[in-house]
């Protein structure tokens, strides 16, 4: 019952342009459509008979598609215990079986991507085309570090002048908390999860409020690829009242946190408050990304990748680009061609294959939206807003705008949506353009078009961020191909599906036998 895949050297795509392979995918994400999906802690041992709590689809919030329990405190503490006392036994099994396992469980999702898709649709208010992608990353997490753990574990023997036998052996740090990101529901949660599972921890895992039902069947997903109930655990809540209860325990030995700066800066200074061990702290945050084209762009190209680093996944990544700097000599082509190419988008169900972009995750986000968008109308000049239809009435839909700024003073703030803020430059400006960016204390990612190698050069090895693109759009990093992350106010670092990532995971430990 597999779908036709085309060949890919990472996880196995689907070509939306063959009518057979589409129709096949439509058909089973159509049949996957339910409003009964549910999640609740999967903690052995803990009873959870709190409130039910309805989940809406974002695309339609009269639609109810399922449900979630929140952990209580008896389930978090739960959790914990059994987390420490599983952890040892799962770090003592050969790398190899860790991997075995994560390897199966990518086969098990590759399997019923359409299922996911489905999900990421009703749950998180995802494009097909953004399912896909979630689908695929996930898949390329698990085999990605699942394969880096055959080699990197394999203790090697350090010869020297002692005249002993050394060796470095590497295990799992103990307990670790993964709080994910609703951006990514699928994606980034199988990313951490995944990670610190591979490296021999045990994990209890919080995605944000918005998308537990992605995150509890990738729970059940991995469980039944082999992952032990108690190694792997699922404890959705609040992120105030669970997210805090877990990162303030002295149990716990690191946390692997994506989400917005200010919550973690909250986690680091839980950490560190504890009575015990400093835990770790591996964060992905937010970004003020730019994308700097100079009079040698080329206009079709430059439009074409800003909005799809613009208005990809309704604007709401974090390497989406915010701010485009435009030379002067080609603002006013490149203002014009944007206006006449936001008029071709279409916003609306995203479980339509039509739709390009489809809502906010929920009510406080559009809101946030909304309110900048009051902002920019009085003190910016506005570019262009994509039309609204019908389909749009009933859910938390934002159409993308764009908007002529003076200056990157004028924003305050991330603004994680759909919008796009132009800015022009003159020639002998580039310096102060680069430092505008470097300034904002964000380091995220980064989009060049220009076909001068000398300013790509110039800008690259200036520019403090974590990923840079040149002459293409800045979204959507292939795992191993393009590690993800930034630096300063954009994360801590070593970048997702990157070949350093783990090394944080881990604790090292040197056997040195007199022999
Ligand atoms: N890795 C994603 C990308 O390259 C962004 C992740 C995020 O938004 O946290 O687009």
């Amino acid at each position: 019952d597999r779908l036709p895949y085309c060949d890919r050297s990472n996880s196995m795509g689907i070509n939306l342009a063959n009518d057979d392979q589409l129709r096949a995918l439509a058909d089973r994400i159509n049949a996957a459509y339910r409003d009964d999906w549910y999640a609740e802690p999967l903690v052995p041992g803990a009873s959870h008979d709190g409130e039910r709590i309805a989940v809406t689809n974002p695309a339609d919030l009269r639609e109810v598609v399922g449900y979630w329990r929140a952990a209580d405190g008896a389930t978090v503490e739960r959790a914990l215990e059994n987390a420490v006392a599983a952890q040892p036994k799962w770090n003592a099994l050969p790398a190899a079986s860790r991997a075995a396992i994560l390897e199966h469980a990518a086969d098990l999702l590759e399997e019923r991507m359409p299922e996911f898709i489905a999900m990421c649709t009703r749950d998180a208010g995802k494009t097909i085309a953004d399912g896909v992608g979630e689908v695929r990353e996930a898949v390329d997490f698990l085999r990605y570090y699942g394969n880096q753990i055959r080699t990197m574990f394999v203790p090697e023997p350090l010869p020297g002048p002692t005249g002993e036998t050394n060796v470095l052996e590497l295990h799992g740090r103990g307990v670790f908390v993964c709080i994910s990101p609703w951006n990514f529901p699928l994606a980034i949660y199988i990313g951490q999860v995944a990670a610190a599972l591979a490296t021999g921890n045990a994990v209890i895992a919080k995605p944000a409020e918005q998308t537990n039902l992605v995150g509890y069947v990738a729970t059940k997903l991995l469980h039944e690829a082999g992952v032990p109930e108690d190694v792997l655990q699922f404890v959705p809540g609040d992120g105030a009242i669970v997210g805090a209860a877990l990162t303030r325990d002295p149990r716990v030995a690191g946390v692997a946190f994506t989400g917005s700066n200010d919550t973690a800066a909250a986690i680091n200074r839980a950490l560190a408050a504890r009575d015990g061990a400093i835990g770790v702290l591996i964060a992905e945050t937010g970004g003020q990304n730019a994308l700097i084209a100079d009079s040698s762009a080329l206009p079709e190209q430059l439009v074409k990748d800003a909005m799809a680093s613009a208005f990809t996944s309704a604007g709401q990544r974090c390497s989406a680009a915010r701010v485009l700097f435009v030379q002067d000599d080609i603002a006013d082509k490149v203002v014009e061609m944007l206006a006449g190419a936001m008029a071709e988008l279409r916003l609306g169900d995203p479980g339509l294959l039509s739709t390009d972009v489809g809502p906010v995750i929920d009510q406080d986000a559009l809101d946030n939206l909304e309110q900048h968008a009051v902002r920019m109308d009085y003190e910016a000049r506005h570019i262009a807003t994509v039309a609204s239809s019908d389909e749009t009435a009933h859910g938390t839909f934002f159409a993308p705008r764009a908007y002529e700024l003076q200056s990157l003073d004028q924003l305050h703030k991330e603004i994680f949506g759909p919008v796009l803020h132009v800015i022009r430059w003159k020639a002998n400006e580039l310096d102060a353009v680069i430092d505008a960016i470097n300034a904002t204390g964000f380091g995220l990612t980064l989009g060049i078009h220009s076909r001068i190698d000398e300013t790509v050069e110039k800008i690259t090895s200036a520019i403090k961020v974590g990923n840079c693109y040149v002459n293409r759009n800045q979204i959507g990093a292939i795992v191993g191909v393009q590690p993800f992350g930034g630096q300063n106010l954009s994360g801590t670092g070593p970048k997702a599906g990157g070949p350093h990532y783990l090394t944080r995971f881990v604790t090292e430990k040197t056997v040195t036998i007199n022999t």
